[in-house]
């Protein structure tokens, strides 16, 4: 089991810049297009920008023709966990990271193989530390 991390709203504001902490403390969603690992193919891994738990390698990265980050599998199953989302009127399934509960997207069923999943992601919850 992964230890909690848990802060007030206050230490986050701090430790964020003003969209971090919107998509990942308020579940907002960056604007299309606008992220900075949209539209990158550069290796490494994307940690949670708020914990830095390891979420995706850039591997399972792939260009879904959205306007966000998309992946076909987390690093590891215990570093998401995933939530039912109602809100905007939809049923979706929510993404966050299971050490700090950070927004990270949302999850759908039209991925390609060999999971068929999309994990559908803002850029503004990652911090991609390259690799050579
Ligand atoms: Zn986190």
């Amino acid at each position: 089991m992964t230890e909690k991390i848990e802060k007030t709203e206050a230490a986050w504001r701090v430790q964020l810049t003003e969209q971090q902490y919107h998509v990942t403390r308020e579940a907002g969603t960056e604007a299309p297009f606008t992220g900075q690992y949209d539209d990158i193919k550069t290796t490494g891994i994307y940690r949670c920008v708020c914990c830095g738990q390891d979420l995706f390698r850039s591997k399972a990265k792939y260009d879904s023709g959205t306007a966000w980050p998309s992946f076909w599998e987390p690093v590891d199953q215990r570093s998401t966990a995933l939530m039912t989302d109602q809100s905007q009127g939809m049923v979706r399934t929510e993404v966050r990271c299971s050490r700090c509960d950070a927004h990270l997207g949302h999850l759908f069923e039209d991925g390609p193989q060999p999971t068929g999943m999309r994990y559908c992601i803002n850029s503004a919850s990652l911090d991609l530390d390259t690799e050579e």
